[in-house]
């Protein structure tokens, strides 16, 4: 291959040996030489060699990692991005009209709903979601049924397994990158995606490169993120004596503009951003995407009340769903009264929405600044 081009030795080098990978699989599975076994996930869920000499130098792992910034100028440009959250066409607060949508939800349902519509109106075949594997854990499935999709909605977590039963270590993120290789055995043609922001960036530089099967995915709905969250020992007893409380009490955990946690026993208890970096995975420490800027569109609970999604239509494609999605009463918008209030309560959940995110960028670019002064990632 070619001289200059990165290779699995400077994703190891500027991501992993920095503790910014993000555990997304993503370099493992979309290797060029994967019949090779070149690379490989680790006991500790790191991706590594496991034949060095197979390695075709061809650099894919290191352009579709999301955390390199390989890419992202032609990504910005296909989407025609712009400052400070990406192109959006309308900001609303929406919720699902089922009310079985509503029970289950994170917050208004929208996400879920948008996707049975999809479903039911045959835009698409099927969608990636995430379905709760254990206390904290989800993990992504191929969703093709409106059971499929109801029963990866929203984020309570039934049972009550003792957090130790799961080990030392467990984590809400989902690895939903390596679903999207599972596409090429399902003989599915249009796919939805639901992702966080590094999972829809990855996404987007593997359509830019054109690779197989990333195309399948036709839609994508991203979820604000300010980070997730990753339970190892010490970081969550620090945690739950900070709180004075049992994480395994916990029957919902939501996050909005704290991360707000429901215990078993009906009490509610809001936690601030800069008190969770205990639990907050090193890699979202270091990331600046906050509202999904390359999604058809992003979906958060920031900006509306309780029971509400705030939705940001970013594409075509994404106006093209959602106004489907209102039409045929799948959703429906938070009565804001005359023309007027609703642009008020828009300019209102923009600039949220917008607050938080030049927020999470300083967070990020001042991390990436201390990585680069120790000799980390490249990333701009
Ligand atoms: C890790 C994470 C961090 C978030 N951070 C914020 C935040 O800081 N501020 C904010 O306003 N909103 C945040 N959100 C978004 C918010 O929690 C809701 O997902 C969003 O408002 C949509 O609500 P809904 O009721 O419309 O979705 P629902 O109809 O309940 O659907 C939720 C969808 O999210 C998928 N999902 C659930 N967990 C994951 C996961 N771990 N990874 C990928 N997909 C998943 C489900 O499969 C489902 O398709 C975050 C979400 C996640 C998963
Ligand atoms: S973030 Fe994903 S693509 Fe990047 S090194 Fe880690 S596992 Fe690989
Ligand atoms: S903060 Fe969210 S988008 Fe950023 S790396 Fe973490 S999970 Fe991904």
């Amino acid at each position: 291959m070619s001289e200059g081009i990165k290779t699995f030795r400077d994703l190891q080098q500027e991501v992993i040996d920095r503790g910014l990978c993000g555990k997304c699989g993503g370099c493992v599975s979309f290797c060029s030489a994967g019949r090779l076994h070149a690379l490989e996930m680790g006991e500790d869920d790191l991706p590594r060699f496991a034949d060095e000499e197979n390695c075709l130098k061809c650099g894919i792992c290191y352009m579709i990692c999301p955390v390199t910034g390989e890419l992202d100028a032609e990504v910005r440009r296909r989407f025609g991005w712009k400052p400070p959250i990406g192109n959006y066409e309308m900001i609303r607060s929406a919720r699902a009209t089922d009310e079985a949508v509503r029970r289950v939800a994170t917050d208004g349902g929208v996400v879920t709903s948008l996707l049975l519509c999809m479903l039911d109106t045959h835009l698409i075949d099927g969608a990636i979601v995430s379905q709760k594997t254990s206390v904290f854990g989800r993990a992504p499935v191929i969703a093709t049924t409106r059971e499929d999709l109801l029963s990866a909605a929203g984020s309570h977590f039934g049972g009550s397994a003792h957090l130790e039963e799961l080990g030392d270590q467990y984590t809400t993120y989902s690895p939903t990158i390596s679903a999207v290789k599972g596409l090429e055995q399902r003989h599915l043609r249009r796919v939805a995606m639901v992702g966080t922001p590094c999972q829809v960036r990855s996404v987007k530089k593997m359509q830019a490169l054109g690779i197989l099967p990333a195309h399948i995915i036709t839609y994508t709905i991203g979820l604000f993120c300010m980070e997730n969250f990753v339970f190892e020992a010490v970081g969550r007893h620090r945690l739950e004596e900070r709180l004075q409380i049992d994480l395994s009490d916990i029957d919902k955990l939501n996050v909005k503009e704290d991360m707000i946690i429901t215990l078993r026993d009906g009490r509610t208890i809001h936690v601030p951003f800069d008190q969770l970096d205990d639990v907050a995975r090193p890699a979202c420490l270091a990331c600046t995407d906050f509202a999904n800027e390359y999604a058809d569109l992003s979906a958060g609970g920031l900006g509306s009340p309780k029971g509400y999604t705030t939705i940001l239509t970013r594409t075509e494609r994404g106006s093209g769903i959602y106004s489907r999605a209102l039409s045929q009463g799948y959703i429906e918008e938070m009565p804001l009264g005359e023309w007027a209030a609703m642009r008020a309560a828009e300019d209102r959940m923009g600039a949220e929405v917008i607050a938080f995110a030049e927020r999470k960028r300083a967070r990020g670019e001042a991390r990436l600044i201390e990585l680069r002064s120790e000799g980390g990632t490249d990333r701009e």
